[in-house]
């Protein structure tokens, strides 16, 4: 080692690195601090090259290039280089050199200084730095996220409150207005904030001043929502009806208040409109003369008017409620359900159907049907109104049944001309031919034929007002003009008289009579009875054409006097005998044995005159029997 000793000395000590280099790169001279730089003695860099040490450096690692840097510089070089630690990691070191020419032999001298924990401080405070930086870009970012959330969110508020249809209206706590949107100036005639700082009850009547302030302070005192139907005031003096709603601002009571006001009065108008239309529905309702219900569409009633009572004669608790079938009579095929339904679905107009009243009482109403729906078109309920028509029905019927008695009269009446003309022709033929034979044969006739002529003649006369007796009679029946004078009639008596009577008229067949109850009596009408019995014995007689005798017995059943009439005649077809007392019917097999068909109909209503039965049991080629029977005289009597 070749070095002045006060110099080495210190040179001992120093923490400086300090190298001694020739121009070729060979280390000369290496302080000791060496071992605390780089790992490597003094000893064992001496005679080494410096370049086995540096890795990097501005200048390269070799000292020729360093020399005639110096040269270039004119003075000391001073550059950073990064050393290899014999453990192989970096080491940042300081270096100035200095080209040292006292010698003969030209010398670097390089001095260096260790700079890794600077590096170190600088690289840690470089990336405190960037992380500063980072985190202030991110705050920055954040805050500018946010403020544009906020002017987004204040843009949001600002639209809604400009592009609300109510007018919004905020204020001090003291009630003064602070900001409107554009909704108030609008509906209350201001321009923009010329309401600014005024009064907010100046916004409604002063009538309303009073329960206003009070909302007013329920919000700013106690926090309080509330809402209220106001008189609003506009700038013309106009005032309009509005719902106000008045809330503390939120989150923040001192704030002030956020009053919110809707114009209402289209809605009030359209409520008093309302109300008025159920005001005369209702009268109409209550007035009408139909009965009207409210049914639901599961046919329950909902409502039903005074006129609905009466038809029912229910009392209205116990119709509100009930299933409208319950007071219906369904007509057979037919459901009550399958008819609102039809109605529903627009297919029956207006149909028929019968009630029945509290009383049993059955009205015929004729029902129209009306689906009351919601403004969406939904249906809510059925109105049915219910015209009684049982008035009209019973017209209808009366009119129905006169119009088939009309029918049938004309089928009578021209039943009656065909037989009574045809009954009437036979025995005017027989007079016209006897009266012609007594004219022509006079004189050629001995009194007897003379007689006899003249008693055929008579006995068609009779025949013929028998006949006429018989219209004449059944016109009465026709008309119910037919009365019964009664009075009281022993039965056998009576019947004896008739019987003879009848024997003189016609002696060809035998009457026979019998009675077991010889004291009976009966309450009659004398020409009636003896209509009665001529009738039935005349006509057991005509229907006998054997000439067999007809059989005629009184007898008494309990409180009936009974009469038969037998007789061994053609007898009467079973089909026949269900009609025989009806006009005009004749037997089939009346064959050429004149008559009218109306005995039996005269018969029948005479008997009936005097609550008593007729009654035929007959077989064909057997003979018939008719029985009446006659209620007797009681003491007490009976009414005549
Ligand atoms: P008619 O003038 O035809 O006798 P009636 O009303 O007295 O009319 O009798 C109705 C019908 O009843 C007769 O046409 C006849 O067919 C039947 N008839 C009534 N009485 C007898 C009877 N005794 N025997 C058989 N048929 C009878």
């Amino acid at each position: 080692m070749e070095a002045d000793l006060p110099l080495d000395a210190m040179l001992q000590f120093s923490f400086e690195f300090i190298t001694v280099l020739l121009p070729d790169g060979k280390i000369t001279y290496q302080s000791p601090s060496s071992e605390l730089y780089l790992g490597y003695s003094p000893d064992e860099m001496i005679g080494t090259g410096i370049g086995d040490y540096i890795e990097s450096c501005e200048y390269g690692c070799d000292p020729g290039a360093w020399e005639s840097a110096l040269a270039q510089a004119c003075g000391p070089l001073h550059f950073e280089a990064i050393f290899r630690h014999a453990q192989g990691f970096p080491v940042f070191v300081e270096c100035y050199t200095y080209l040292d020419t006292s010698q003969p032999e030209r010398r670097l001298i390089l001095h260096g200084r260790d700079v890794g924990e600077v590096k170190t401080l600088g690289s840690l405070l470089r990336e405190r730095d960037h992380e500063l930086a980072r985190s202030d870009a991110e705050l920055k970012a954040l805050i500018i996220q946010h403020v544009s959330e906020l002017e987004a969110g204040k843009r949001r508020v600002e639209s809604i409150l400009n592009n609300s249809s109510d007018a919004i209206i905020l204020a001090t706590p003291e009630g003064r207005i602070c900001q409107t949107n554009a909704s108030f100036d609008q509906l209350f005639g201001y321009l923009p904030d010329q309401m600014y700082d005024q009064p907010l009850i100046l916004t409604i009547v002063p009538e309303q001043w009073r329960a206003f302030s009070s909302a007013l302070r329920a919000a700013t005192e106690r926090g309080q929502r509330s809402r209220l139907d106001v008189q609003a005031c506009r700038i013309n003096g106009d005032n309009f009806d509005a719902d106000v709603a008045i809330a503390p601002l939120p989150h923040d009571p001192d704030a002030g208040i956020v009053v919110s006001l809707r114009d209402i009065s289209e809605r009030k108008q359209m409520e008093n409109a309302l109300r008025e239309n159920e005001r005369r529905f209702r009268g109409l309702f209550e007035s009408s003369n139909d009965a009207v219900f409210i049914i639901s569409l599961d046919h329950i009633i909902l409502a039903a008017n005074p006129r609905a009572v009466d038809l029912l004669g229910y009392p209205i608790e116990e119709i509100v409620g009930s299933p409208a079938r319950r007071f219906t009579i369904t007509e057979e095929g037919e459901s009550e359900e399958r008819l609102l339904a039809l109605q529903l679905s627009g297919t029956v107009p207006i149909y028929e159907r019968r009630f029945r009243r509290a009383n049993g009482e059955i009205r015929h109403t004729e029902i129209n049907i009306a689906i009351i729906s919601d403004a969406g078109g939904t249906p809510l309920h059925i109105q049915s109104i219910v015209h009684d028509i049982t008035a009209r029905k019973l017209i209808e019927n009366e009119l129905r049944q006169s119009l088939a008695r009309e029918q049938e009269l004309g089928i009578l009446r021209a039943r009656f001309v065909s037989i009574v003309s045809h009954e009437f022709r036979t025995p005017l033929a027989t007079i016209q031919t006897t009266s012609d034979a007594l004219r022509y044969y006079w004189d050629k006739m001995n009194p007897e034929q003379i007689e006899a002529r003249f008693n055929k003649i008579e006995a068609q006369i009779k025949h013929m007002v028998m006949l006429l007796e018989d219209v004449l009679t059944f016109g009465q029946v026709q008309s119910n003009t037919l009365t019964a004078k009664r009075t009281p009639i022993n039965l056998d008596e009576f019947c004896q008289v008739v019987l003879d009577d009848l024997r003189g008229i016609n002696a060809a067949s035998a009457v026979m009579y019998e009675c077991s109850d010889p004291a009976v009596e009966v309450l009659a009408d004398k020409k009636l009875l003896r209509q009665i019995i001529t009738n039935l014995v005349t006509n057991a007689r005509k229907y006998s054409p054997n000439g067999s005798p007809v059989h005629v017995r009184l007898s008494q059943t309990g409180t009936a006097a009974v009469i038969e009439f037998a007789d061994q005649g053609i007898g009467i077809p079973e089909e026949d005998q269900t009609h025989l007392f009806e006009a005009f019917h004749r037997a089939s097999n009346t064959g050429h044995i004149s008559g009218t068909g109306l005995g039996l109909a005269i018969t029948k209503h005479a008997v009936e005159l005097h609550n008593g039965t007729i009654a035929v049991k007959s077989a064909v080629g057997v003979g018939s029997t008719f029985t009446i029977t006659l209620p007797i005289k009681t003491i007490q009597g009976i009414d005549p």
